[in-house]
């Protein structure tokens, strides 16, 4: 079996191993320096402030998104979401479910966001933006450079789902005033499911975290940050997958570092793109997250290569959903991928497309 999915991702060798270890007892000081580590570990990776916020959440990346809303925003809010896809819609659900007041910029298949688009709301009385670095349904990576300028010139808080973007394209909390920074064990990091990471930045932790008693318990973040001040969680965490990010953060750390780690998704990433311009396929027009890449078929039968590829080859690519299932196929780019590993999809696209 390979996998070019978006989550769970082809895993690493070491990952494997890690995973097939008998699980510990997690109230221990041991276990307890393995989240501190990591958490010190993720950090760097983040750029985040020294005295930015972790909260280690068992959950999917899903109950992340609704995890921020419901401690950082409230019915005095105004937010702004980039609806450009399926992960940019549920932000807006979560808002509508939690009644909190937002307007969305909504981008069809496969219209880029442009300055235009989001400077018509400027000044618009809003206090925060919420958007997915990448919309892993169509693999559009947003400028953040773009995102920050218009919220800090708006003075309103970002908050940043970079779920399948964290590791994979460059990321700067500090210097691009993310607010909240929002990623999950299954996508670039390539570990089980099960663990999802929401980093604050002190500016937010003070505003709207430290003295707010949100109506949840399960998701309250305040409970997570003071048990991890001791490098512990409120509830029982996915204590595997804590044991396999650590281990993972660690090999990163050893092989260069984050800067390496993206350099080597960017090189796979680009390297697919080359290969597949003779195949008649399309690219959409905007700039493209590392995570992914979104193929255009325009003789409809992306879900019948997507077929062939599974029961034919065991080879996984991820299908569209919805309007797009005919049309669109993406291939992930997340885990553990090499250019040999392009070399074979491409081929094994070509037969299976003649
Ligand atoms: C995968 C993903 C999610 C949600 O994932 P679940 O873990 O399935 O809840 C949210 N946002 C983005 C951008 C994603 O790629």
């Amino acid at each position: 079996m390979k996998l070019f999915t978006l989550g769970p991702v082809e895993m690493f060798p070491h990952t494997l191993e890690t995973a097939s270890k008998p699980i510990p007892y997690f109230r221990t000081p041991e276990f307890s320096s393995v989240v501190l580590e990591s958490e010190k570990l993720l950090k760097a990776f983040a750029k985040a402030q020294d005295d930015a916020k972790t909260v280690f959440l068992t959950a999917s990346g899903t109950a992340a998104m609704e995890a921020t809303v419901i401690n950082c925003f409230d019915r005095r809010d105004k937010l702004l979401v980039i609806d450009g896809g399926s992960f940019g819609h549920r932000f807006t659900q979560i808002c509508d479910i939690h009644e909190i007041p937002y307007d969305s910029i909504k981008l069809t298949y496969p219209t880029p966001l442009t300055r235009e688009a989001l400077y018509r709301y400027d000044k618009g009385g809003y206090t925060a933006l919420l958007v997915n670095l990448d919309e892993t349904s169509t693999g559009q990576l947003y400028d953040i450079g773009l995102l920050s300028e218009f919220c800090r010139r708006n003075n309103m808080l970002l908050v940043v789902d970079a779920i399948s973007a964290f590791l994979a394209d460059p990321i700067d909390m500090e210097n691009s005033c993310i607010d909240v920074l929002i990623f999950s064990s299954q996508k670039s990091l390539a570990l089980g499911p099960g663990l999802s990471v929401i980093m604050l930045s002190p500016k937010i932790y003070d505003e709207r975290i430290k003295d707010s008693k949100p109506k949840t318990m399960y998701f309250d973040f305040n409970s997570y940050i003071d048990n991890g001040k001791r490098g512990q969680t409120p509830f029982t965490p996915a204590v595997r997958v804590i044991y396999e990010l650590h281990d993972m953060l660690k090999h990163i750390e050893a092989a260069g570092g984050v800067e390496q780690r993206i350099a080597h998704i960017a090189k796979v990433a680009a390297d697919f793109r080359e290969r597949i311009k003779t195949m008649g396929l399309s690219l959409p027009p905007y700039n493209l997250s590392n995570a992914v890449t979104p193929l255009y078929f325009p003789d409809g039968n992306a879900k019948a290569v997507y077929e062939r590829l599974k029961e034919d080859y065991d080879v996984y690519v991820t299908p569209n959903g919805g309007e797009l299932a005919d049309s669109v196929l993406r291939v992930g780019h997340l885990g553990n991928h090499t250019v040999e590993d392009n070399v074979m999809l491409v081929e094994l696209m070509k037969k299976v497309m003649s």
